[in-house]
C-alpha cells in the first residue's frame, strides 16, 4: 500500500471517532489477518482510541497440550500419524513430537489419505485441526475413503467451528466488533454470522480490504448498528456458502464440546466424526479416553488467544519464548499472533 493509501485511510478512519469517543476493542479472528495486520503494520493507522486485537483463528493454536499427548500416544503404538508440521513445533505436557517416530509431515487431508493408500500395511491417523475449510476437506475424503474401502486410515479429530467462541468473547471480552475470517466464510457463506450481537464484516486479505472492513466496523458502531452483517470479501465469499461442502460436512461429522486453549471447554465447538463412521475415528478405534495433559499455567498464550493480553505483554515474549524456540502455541504456529507480532516486531500493540 502506497503513502497516499495510508493517509486517506488514516483520515477516514479517524472520522468515526471524533475526540471522546469512548474506547473501542476490535477483533480480527483469523490467523491470515493477523499476518496481513502486522506485516502492513496497519495498527499504526487506527485512530488513538481503537484497539484491534488478535483472536483463536489460528487452528494450531487453539489445540490443546492433550491433543499433542494424543498424537504422542498414538504414534507410541506404532501408528503412523499424518499431521501439519505446525503441530510438531507445539510443546506438549513431556514437550514438543518433534524426534519421535513414525510422524508424517502432510500439506492437506488429501495427503494423509494418499499416504495410507500407499502403505496398506501401515495404520495411519489424520490429526486433523483447522476449520470450515479444512474440514470440507476432509468430509470430501471421507468419501473417498468410504470408496476405496480403505482400513488403514482414520481421524483424530480437532476441527474446530468459530461461532461458539466469538458469542462467548461477546459476552466477556468488551469487543465491539469483529473483523470475520474470509476463508471460513466461503465455505459457511456470511449467513453463517448473522446471530453475531456485534457488527462483523468478513474481509479479505489485502491492506486496502482490510482498512476498508474496520472502516465499515468503525461505521456500523457510530451509528449504532450492532447487528451489522457485511460481506466485504463478495469475490469469494457468498450469502449462503457452498452447499456441497455443507452438505458433505453434515453427513460425516457432528458438533460436540470442544477444548480451547485459553477458553476450556466449549460446546458444540469441535466437529467429531458421527457414530456411523466411528470405524474411522481415532479417538475410538484407540481408546484415547484415558490419554490426560494438563495445560502449562505459565504459558499466557490462552490470554493471548482471547485478547486480554498482546503477545508483547507476555514476559516470554522474544526471549525465553521465540519463533526457533517457541514456549507455547501462539508462537509455534506461522498463523500465530505471537509468531505475527515477533516477525513483523510489532509486538502486537499499537
Ligand atoms: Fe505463549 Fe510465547 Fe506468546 Fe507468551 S510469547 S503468549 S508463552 S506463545
Amino acid at each position: 500500500m502506497d503513502l497516499k493509501s495510508a493517509q486517506f485511510w488514516s483520515r477516514r478512519l479517524a472520522a468515526h471517532c471524533p475526540p471522546g469517543t469512548p474506547a473501542i476493542r476490535l477483533m480480527e479472528v483469523c490467523g491470515t489477518h493477523t499476518h496481513a495486520i502486522a506485516r502492513h503494520n496497519l495498527r499504526e493507522l487506527l485512530p488513538g482510541n481503537v484497539e484491534l486485537i488478535s483472536g483463536p483463528g489460528c487452528p494450531v493454536c487453539v489445540s490443546g497440550v492433550l491433543f499433542i499427548e494424543k498424537i504422542r500416544h498414538l504414534l507410541r503404538k506404532g501408528v503412523t500419524v499424518a499431521l501439519f508440521g505446525d503441530l510438531l513445533r507445539i510443546p506438549g505436557s513431556s514437550g514438543t513430537l518433534r524426534g519421535e517416530k513414525n510422524l508424517r509431515v502432510v500439506y492437506s487431508p488429501a495427503d494423509a489419505l494418499r499416504y495410507a493408500l500407499e502403505n496398506p500395511d501401515r495404520q495411519t491417523v489424520f490429526a486433523a485441526v483447522g476449520f470450515a475449510p479444512t474440514l470440507s476437506a476432509a468430509a470430501a475424503l471421507m468419501s473417498e475413503v468410504e470408496e476405496q474401502k480403505c482400513k488403514n486410515f482414520s481421524i483424530l479429530s480437532d476441527f474446530k467451528e468459530i461461532m461458539p467462541v466469538l458469542g462467548l468473547l461477546c459476552s466477556n471480552s468488551g469487543i465491539g466488533g469483529f473483523l470475520l475470517p474470509g476463508h471460513v466464510a466461503s465455505v459457511t457463506g456470511v449467513k453463517h454470522f448473522s446471530s453475531l450481537p456485534r457488527p462483523g464484516v468478513v474481509s479479505g486479505f489485502e491492506p486496502e480490504n482490510i482498512l476498508h472492513s474496520i472502516d465499515l466496523l468503525l461505521e456500523a458502531l457510530a451509528s449504532g448498528r450492532k447487528n451489522y452483517l457485511f460481506n466485504n470479501y463478495p469475490e469469494a465469499v457468498r450469502e449462503t456458502g457452498n452447499p456441497l461442502a455443507e452438505k458433505l460436512i453434515s453427513h460425516y461429522f457432528r458438533h460436540t464440546a470442544g477444548f480451547w486453549r485459553g477458553l476450556g471447554n466449549i460446546p458444540d465447538s469441535r466437529l467429531e466424526l458421527k457414530e456411523n463412521f466411528a470405524c474411522y475415528d481415532a479417538e475410538k478405534i484407540y481408546d484415547l479416553s484415558g490419554v490426560q495433559a494438563p495445560e502449562n499455567p505459565a504459558c499466557s498464550c490462552g490470554d493471548v488467544l482471547t485478547g486480554k493480553r498482546s503477545p508483547g505483554e507476555c514476559s516470554l515474549f522474544g526471549t525465553v519464548c521465540t519463533p526457533e524456540n517457541p514456549a507455547g502455541a501462539c508462537m509455534a504456529s506461522s498463523e500465530g499472533s505471537c509468531s505475527a507480532a515477533f516477525q513483523w516486531q510489532t509486538g502486537g500493540v499499537k
